[in-house]
């Protein structure tokens, strides 16, 4: 019923948002969580996939299979963490999380048709235009970290946002002709969820939170919208700052990536979380009326951030 209902709110009746249902603590028995599966398969046919995940392995590696042969036949010592092979003597210590790279493949591979049919038009030089592309791609990406944001995990939320923002940045670098070192990218994501994990609280999210209704269904809802929201802001600092780069002409040399330490002196810390809650304060009251009524459309996020940026879209390249 609560997954029905669930269901409903967040795919809507207009608009085809991928919600991807994340399994945690996939750390036992593969017959078991095979079950559990099942289950969550069942009552939620509106999850576009559903992927396993161990988020803080205590009990063995992900469906308690060896990790290198996929044997059944492992010896675990949960007070070691660490198990053995009994197959292909494979013998290793728990990873720190399992199942987040699957993740990161299902989100790429569900991210709304808009993202995908977008690379086209990111071949245009006009600046204007790739802001365009730039804010209909961050509206992608933002829609999905709300499907996953509903997942029935809050506290996995942040840890599973990762990827996906991490995705964002680099395809906003790629649309702006910037080639960020990894390091960077991840200095980025990095920088910018502490900035909104710190500011959160103070910028509106009473509000945000008020407007939604049905709140009993709604932990998950809520941390629908909300993730939404913070992906969406995070784009649109990262834009901001990418084009900025793009400005000194960084890009040029094909060879140089940026560096964690260009991007630092390009816009510091203090200008990154008042530009974050600049932006948030701006979309908040919107986004707000946009949640209220269910998952909002790709179109009407876009909108709502265009507004934001004072880009008009009826003036497409
Ligand atoms: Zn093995």
């Amino acid at each position: 019923m609560v997954a029905e209902q669930l269901g409903k709110i967040l795919t809507g009746a207009t608009n085809k948002v991928p919600i991807i249902m994340v399994l945690n603590k996939c750390d036992a028995n593969q017959d078991f969580v095979a079950e559990v599966e099942r289950q969550v398969k069942e009552d939620c046919i509106w999850a576009a996939s559903v992927v396993r995940v161990a988020a803080d392995p205590k009990h063995g590696p992900l469906n308690q299979l060896c990790e290198k042969c996929g044997s059944p036949d492992i010896s675990i010592s949960t007070y070691r963490r660490r198990y053995a092979c009994n197959e292909c003597r494979h013998d290793d210590s728990f990873k720190k999380s399992y199942g987040l790279d699957e993740l990161v493949k299902v989100t790429v591979g569900h991210l709304p048709g808009v993202v995908a049919t977008s690379f086209s038009a990111a071949q245009k030089v006009w600046l204007e235009g790739l802001d365009q592309v730039a804010i209909r791609d961050i509206c992608g990406f933002a829609l999905t970290a709300g499907g996953i944001g509903a997942a029935p995990i809050p506290a996995l939320t942040r840890l599973v946002l990762y990827p996906v923002q991490y995705a964002m940045v680099i395809r906003l670098a790629t649309i702006y002709g910037v080639i960020l070192s990894s390091s960077a990218g991840l200095h980025l994501v990095g920088s910018l969820s502490f900035i909104s994990l710190a500011g959160l609280s103070g910028w509106g999210l009473a509000t945000l939170l008020k407007c939604i209704p049905g709140l009993s269904v709604a932990g998950m809802a809520t941390d629908a919208a909300v993730s939404s929201s913070v992906t969406l802001v995070m784009g649109l600092v990262t834009k901001t700052l990418l084009r900025r780069v793009r400005g000194r002409a960084m890009c040029n040399s094909d060879e140089l990536a940026v560096t964690p330490e260009d991007l630092a002196e390009i816009m510091s810390n203090e200008e990154r979380t008042s530009l974050f809650s600049e932006y948030f304060g701006r979309l908040t009251p919107t986004l707000a009326a946009l949640f209220a009524e269910g998952a909002p459309s790709c179109e009407a996020l876009e909108g709502a951030a265009a507004a934001a940026e004072g880009i008009d879209l009826t003036r497409r390249p």
